[in-house]
C-alpha cells in the first residue's frame, strides 16, 4: 500500500507528518512512502533526505492519484478535499468539532477521514498515538521561551557585582500537559512559578515540578469526563474571577493554557485584572483562538501592548514555530495510529477496536461520528412550538 505524506499548506504551518527516521517502521510493515515535493522544507528537511530514507518524492497530483492513505498535519484546505479520491483515506488534525463542513466534504468525496484529535487519551495503549499532548507539550515550552524574550527583566535570581535581580514571578493558569511542561521549563529557567487549575489532583502534578498550587477560597471542582475539565457555572466563574484577579495582579508572567473541550476557551485574565498588573507584565495566551481566549484582551496572531504597559502574545500555532522537534514527535504518533491500522500491508479498519471506532469520523461516504454529525445536521426540534418560541 503507497502512503502519501502530504506538503502542508495552511498558512504558518511548517510541520510536516512524517520525518525520515520514521519511515523505517512503516516501510517493515510493507508500506511504500510517497512524500510531495517541498514536504520536509518548513522543518528543514530536504527532499533527498525522504530520498535516503527510501521514500519517493512526487509531485502533488501524483500524490493524490497513487496514495491509499494520505497523512498530513492540519486538516485539508478545500483544494484538496476536492482532490482526494473516493476510497482514499487522509489521516491528520482534521479537527472535526471546529470544523465540521470539511468532515462533511471528505465524506461526500468517499474519502475515510481519521482524525488524531479524536485518539481516546486516557488509553494506555493510545499514549504513543496521542500527539494532542505531543504537541501541546511543544506549545508549553514555546510559550515560556516567548515570555522570557518578551519580559524585559531575568527570570532567575542573579546576583552580580552590579547589582541583584529579583527573579520573575509566574504563573501558569491551566495545568494539562501544555501547563506541566511549562511549569517544567519556568523554573528550569529559575523563576518562582505559582499554577492553577480547576482539576484539584493537577496540585500534586505541580507541586512535583516545583510550582506552588494556587488555592482559592471558593473550592471548585470540575473535573470532568476523560480527565478534562468541565465548563464552570456562572457563580463558579465569578467567585474564582475574584480571587484570580488578586494573584494575576502580583505575577510577571502570565501563561494560560485553560481549554474545556468542544468550548471556547473560559477567560481566566479579565481586562480589569490586566489592568492590575505592573507595566513590564507579560501574557502568553496559549488558548488563544478565533473563538477567543484565555485573556479577555488578547487577539489570536498579535501581539498587544496595553496602556499600562502590559504586553500580551497570543501565538496562532505555537507546535509549528518549532516545526523539527515538533514534527519527529508528530511523525511517531501518526505512524503508530497508522500501524495498529495496517494488516498484511494493507489498511484494515476494525470497529471493534477503540481506538479506530474513535478516529475514523467517516467512512463509505457518510459521517460516522455522532458529534461530528450532530453538528452538521443538528436535529429538528421536536414540536412546532419549540421550532417557534416567542421570539
Ligand atoms: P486541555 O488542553 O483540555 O486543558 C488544559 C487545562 O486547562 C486542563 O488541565 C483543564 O483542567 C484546565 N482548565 C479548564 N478550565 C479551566 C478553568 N476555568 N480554570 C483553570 N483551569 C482550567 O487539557 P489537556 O492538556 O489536553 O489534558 C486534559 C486531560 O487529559 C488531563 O487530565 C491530562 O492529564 C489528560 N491526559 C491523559 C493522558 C493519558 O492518560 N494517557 C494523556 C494526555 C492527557
Amino acid at each position: 500500500m503507497k502512503v502519501g505524506v502530504a506538503k502542508e499548506t495552511a498558512p504558518g504551518e511548517r510541520r510536516v507528518a512524517l520525518v525520515p527516521e520514521a519511515l523505517g517502521k512503516l516501510q517493515a510493515a510493507g508500506l511504500e512512502i510517497l512524500v510531495e515535493t517541498g514536504a520536509g522544507a518548513g522543518a528543514s528537511i530536504p527532499d533527498s533526505a525522504y530520498t535516503e530514507a527510501g521514500a519517493t518524492v512526487v509531485g502533488t497530483d501524483a500524490l493524490y492519484e497513487q496514495s491509499a492513505v494520505i497523512l498530513r498535519v492540519a486538516k485539508p484546505s478545500a483544494a484538496e478535499v476536492a482532490r482526494h479520491r473516493s476510497g482514499q483515506a487522509v489521516v491528520g488534525f482534521l479537527a472535526p468539532l471546529i470544523d465540521p463542513a470539511t468532515a462533511g466534504a471528505l465524506a461526500k468525496q468517499g474519502v475515510t477521514a481519521i482524525s488524531l484529535d479524536a485518539i481516546p487519551r486516557t488509553l494506555s495503549r493510545a499514549q504513543t498515538m496521542d500527539a494532542l499532548s505531543s504537541q501541546a507539550n511543544v506549545g508549553g515550552y514555546k510559550a515560556v521561551l516567548i515570555a522570557a524574550n518578551t519580559y524585559g527583566r531575568y527570570f532567575p535570581l542573579l546576583t552580580t557585582a552590579a547589582g541583584t535581580a529579583k527573579p520573575a514571578n509566574v504563573l501558569i493558569l491551566g495545568i494539562g500537559v501544555a501547563g506541566l511542561q511549562a511549569i517544567g521549563t519556568a523554573r528550569r529557567l529559575g523563576a518562582v512559578v505559582k499554577a492553577y487549575d480547576v482539576r484539584p489532583e493537577t496540585r500534586e502534578q505541580a507541586e512535583s515540578l516545583g510550582a506552588q498550587f494556587v488555592k482559592l477560597k471558593t473550592t471548585i471542582d470540575a473535573t470532568g469526563a476523560g480527565g478534562y475539565a468541565r465548563e464552570l457555572t456562572a457563580e463558579e466563574r465569578a467567585a474564582q474571577q475574584a480571587e484570580l484577579n488578586e494573584v494575576i495582579g502580583g505575577m510577571d508572567v502570565v501563561i494560560t493554557t485553560a481549554q474545556v473541550p468542544g468550548r471556547k476557551p473560559p477567560v481566566l485574565v479579565t481586562a480589569e485584572a490586566v489592568e492590575k498588573m505592573k507595566p513590564g507584565s507579560v501574557i502568553v495566551d496559549m488558548a488563544a483562538s478565533a473563538l477567543g481566549g484565555n485573556c479577555e484582551l488578547s487577539r489570536v496572531g498579535e501581539t498587544i501592548d496595553t496602556s499600562n504597559g502590559v504586553t500580551i502574545v497570543a501565538p496562532d500555532n505555537l507546535p509549528a514555530t518549532m516545526p523539527a522537534g515538533a514534527s519527529a514527535f508528530y511523525a511517531r504518533n501518526i505512524s503508530a495510529l497508522l500501524l495498529g491500522m495496517v494488516k498484511d500491508g494493507a489498511l484494515n479498519l476494525d470497529f471493534e477496536d477503540e481506538v479506530t471506532k474513535a478516529t475514523v469520523i467517516t467512512r463509505d461516504g457518510a459521517v460516522v461520528s455522532e458529534a461530528v454529525r450532530k453538528l452538521i445536521d443538528p436535529a429538528p426540534p421536536a414540536t412546532p412550538a419549540a421550532a417557534g418560541g416567542q421570539a
